[in-house]
C-alpha cells in the first residue's frame, strides 16, 4: 500500500512532468478536455480490481453485485444525460473506447462484407468509419466491411447530402455513418434519415466529438433520427477515455438491437470491462446532467466562435469560413505553411494543436491545416475574452513560422523543427482522434 511516488519514483516523474505541461501550457486538441478531479478518483479506485464479464444480473463470475449497481447506475445516469426516454433506448456503457465501441455497433449491424458509408477521413472523418487509402485497406473497418466514403462539397465545405443519396442509390450500404473528427459544422440528420430510409440502411452517428455539446442540447439531436448512436466519453463529454453505445428499443429498425450490441460488445469484440472507468464516466455523466454543464457546453461554443471570429478578421482563411461547434479547422495552404510546420512551432511555444487535413488536400500525411478546439480551456474557466489573447498567440505563432520560413530561410525552421521533435513532441502521419 505505499504510494506511487516510494514504489515507482520514474513513472510519478513522468506524471508530474506531464501534469506540468498540461497546466503550463495551452490546449488546444480538440478531441482533449480536462476530466474532473471526482471523475479521475473513481478512475483510479479500487474497482480496477474486478472481473464482471457480462452484463448485470447475468454475469459470469461471482461477488458482482456492487458492480452491478454501479452498471445499472452508469446506464441511467448515461440515458438522462441524453434525455433519452429508457423505453426507447438502451445503452451499453462497456466499450473501452470510441473505436472499440465503433467496431462492436458494426459488428451489431452488419454481416461481414456488407457495405457501409462513412465520411471520408480527408474531409473530417474517423478512421473507424470505413478509412482506407488507395494503397492500403488499414483499418478494420475496410478490412471486415466494404466501405464507400462521402464528402464535403469543395465549394461549401458543408456535407455533400446530395452527392451521398447519388451514391448510396448506387452502393447501396447497409449503413451509413454520420459523425466527424474535424468537421465544425452541425449535421442534418433528417436528411440523412431520408436517405438511409431510401436505401433501407441504418444509420449511424458517432457523435464523439460533440456528444458533450449534445448532451447540453446545443446542437442538433441525432437521437431523433438514428438507430444507433456511439460516442466516446472524453471529449466534450469531459469524462474518463472510454465509449457508449446507444441503441433503439423501438420503431423499424430496433429488432433485436439490444441483444445484438450487448453481444457485440461482448463476447464478440471485447472481454471483462473496465469498472473502475464506468464509475469514472458514470461520474462524469452525473456532473454532464447538472446545470453548470449546460452553461459549460454554451461556453465552448462561444469560445470557438470567437477564436474563429478573430482568425478571421486577421484574414485568415477557415474551413467553412466558422464554426457551430468546439472546433476550428485553419486552412493554411494560402500562407504556403503545412500544418505539421505550425503544429511544431507551437508545440515549442508551449500551444498544443494537431496537424490536420483540410478540404483539397492532396495527401493526409502532409496537412494543409491545423485543427483547434476549445473544450480543454473553456474547462479552464476561460471565455471570449481570455480566448481572443490565445488567438492572438496563434496568430504571432502563424507569422512566426512565416518568419521561419520565408524571412530567415527554411534551413533556420528545419532547425526549429528538430529542435521541437527532440524536445519529444510529434508523430507523423495525421490522422484525426
Ligand atoms: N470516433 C470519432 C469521431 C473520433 O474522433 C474518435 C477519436 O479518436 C474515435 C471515434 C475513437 O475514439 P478512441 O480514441 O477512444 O478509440
Amino acid at each position: 500500500y505505499a504510494p506511487l511516488a516510494e514504489i515507482d519514483p520514474q513513472v510519478q516523474n513522468i506524471i508530474d512532468k506531464e501534469t506540468w505541461r498540461q497546466f503550463s501550457g495551452l490546449e488546444l486538441i480538440a478531441s482533449e478536455n480536462l476530466t474532473s478531479r471526482a471523475a479521475m478518483e473513481a478512475n483510479g479506485s479500487i474497482l480496477t480490481n474486478k472481473y464482471s464479464e457480462g452484463l448485470p444480473n447475468a454475469r459470469y463470475y461471482g461477488g458482482n453485485e456492487h458492480i452491478d449497481e454501479l452498471e445499472i447506475l452508469c446506464r441511467k445516469r448515461a440515458l438522462e444525460a441524453f434525455n433519452l426516454d429508457p423505453a426507447k433506448w438502451g445503452v451499453n456503457v462497456q466499450p473501452y473506447s470510441g473505436s472499440t465501441a465503433n467496431f462492436a455497433a458494426l459488428t451489431a449491424l452488419l454481416q461481414p462484407q456488407d457495405r457501409l458509408m462513412g465520411l471520408g477521413l480527408p474531409d473530417g472523418g474517423h478512421l473507424t468509419h470505413g478509412y482506407y487509402t488507395a494503397k492500403k485497406k488499414m483499418t478494420a473497418s475496410s478490412i471486415y466491411f466494404q466501405s464507400f466514403p462521402y464528402a464535403i462539397d469543395p465549394t461549401s465545405q458543408l456535407i455533400d447530402y446530395a452527392g451521398l443519396e447519388r451514391q448510396a442509390k448506387i452502393f447501396k450500404p447497409r449503413l451509413i455513418i454520420c459523425g466527424a473528427s474535424a468537421y465544425p459544422r452541425d449535421w442534418d440528420y433528417a436528411a440523412l434519415k431520408k436517405t438511409a430510409d431510401a436505401e433501407g440502411a441504418y444509420l449511424m452517428a458517432d457523435i464523439a466529438h460533440t456528444s458533450g455539446l449534445v448532451a447540453a442540447q446545443t446542437l442538433n439531436n441525432p437521437f431523433d433520427y438514428c438507430d444507433i448512436v456511439t460516442t466516446t466519453t472524453h471529449k466534450t463529454l469531459r469524462g474518463p477515455r472510454a465509449g457508449l453505445i446507444f441503441f433503439k428499443r423501438d420503431g423499424p429498425n430496433s429488432q433485436d438491437l439490444e441483444k445484438r450490441v450487448n453481444d457485440a460488445v461482448f463476447p464478440a469484440c471485447q472481454g471483462g470491462p473496465h469498472n473502475n472507468t464506468i464509475a469514472a464516466v458514470a461520474t462524469a455523466l452525473l456532473q454532464v446532467s447538472q446545470p453548470a454543464f449546460k452553461a459549460y457546453a454554451r461556453q465552448v461554443i462561444s469560445n470557438a466562435q470567437t477564436l474563429a471570429a478573430v482568425l478571421h478578421a486577421h484574414g485568415y482563411k477557415l474551413q467553412t469560413g466558422g464554426t457551430d461547434n468546439h472546433l476550428v479547422l485553419w486552412d493554411l495552404r494560402p500562407l504556403g505553411l503545412t500544418g505539421s510546420k505550425v503544429e511544431k512551432v507551437c508545440d515549442l511555444l508551449g500551444i498544443t494543436i494537431n496537424k490536420n487535413a483540410v478540404s483539397g488536400d492532396a495527401s493526409a500525411q502532409t496537412p494543409g491545416g491545423i485543427r483547434l478546439g476549445t473544450s480543454a480551456l473553456t474547462s479552464r474557466d476561460m471565455t471570449e475574452e481570455d480566448i481572443k489573447v490565445v488567438a492572438g498567440f496563434l496568430h504571432q505563432a502563424v507569422q512566426l513560422s512565416l518568419f521561419l520560413q520565408k524571412e530567415a530561410g527554411s534551413r533556420l525552421l528545419k532547425d526549429f523543427i528538430r529542435a521541437a521533435t527532440t524536445k519529444g513532441s510529434a508523430g507523423t502521419a495525421q490522422v484525426n482522434a
